[in-house]
C-alpha cells in the first residue's frame, strides 16, 4: 500500500501479528522511500448486505424475520431448534461471504428454500408453495414429483 506521508508505491511489511484474539492481523509497515513507519490493521468485512426487496425498496437484513420465517415452515415438524439456529447461521454466513453490499430477496429466499430442502421436505414444501406462489396444483405437483426423483438419485 501507499505511503500515507510520501505518498510512494512501496511500502515494506516489517512486522505482521494477530491481535484482538486472533481476529485482525496487525502489521508494521516501512516505508521504502522516506523510511517513516506506520501501522494498518487487516479485519473481516463481516457486514450483513441490505435486502433489495422486489419493488427495488432496501431494509436492513433482518435476522428474527429470518428465525420466524423458518419456524413459521417448520411448525409442527420433527426438526429440533438447535437445526433451525444452525440453518439461520448458515444462512448468515452465505449472505456475509458473497461480500456483496446489497443483495436481492429473492436471493435470502433461495438459501432458505435450499436450507429446508436440507432439514424437513414438508416444511420446504410448504415454503416453496407461498415462495413460489404456484400458479396450480399442477405445478404444486411438479415440484413434489421433482423432490421424489431427486430422492431416488440420492
Ligand atoms: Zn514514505
Amino acid at each position: 500500500m501507499h505511503c500515507p506521508f510520501c505518498g510512494a508505491e512501496d511500502t515494506k511489511v516489517i512486522d505482521s501479528r494477530l491481535v484482538a484474539e486472533g481476529d485482525q492481523v496487525r502489521r508494521r509497515r516501512e516505508c521504502q522511500s522516506c523510511k517513516e513507519r506506520f501501522t494498518t490493521y487487516e479485519v473481516a468485512e463481516l457486514l450483513m448486505p441490505r435486502v433489495i426487496k422486489q419493488d427495488g425498496t432496501r431494509e436492513p437484513f433482518d435476522e428474527t424475520k429470518l428465525r420466524s420465517g423458518l419456524h413459521r415452515a417448520l411448525e409442527k415438524r420433527p426438526v429440533s431448534t438447535e437445526s433451525i439456529e444452525k440453518a439461520v447461521s448458515q444462512i448468515k454466513h452465505y449472505l456475509q461471504a458473497t461480500g456483496e453490499r446489497e443483495i436481492k430477496s429473492r436471493v435470502v429466499g433461495e438459501q432458505v428454500m435450499s436450507m429446508l430442502r436440507q432439514l424437513d421436505e414438508v416444511a420446504y414444501v410448504r415454503f416453496a408453495s407461498v415462495y413460489r406462489r404456484f400458479k396450480d396444483l399442477n405445478e404444486f405437483r411438479q415440484e413434489i414429483d421433482r423432490l421424489k426423483s431427486e430422492d431416488v438419485q440420492e
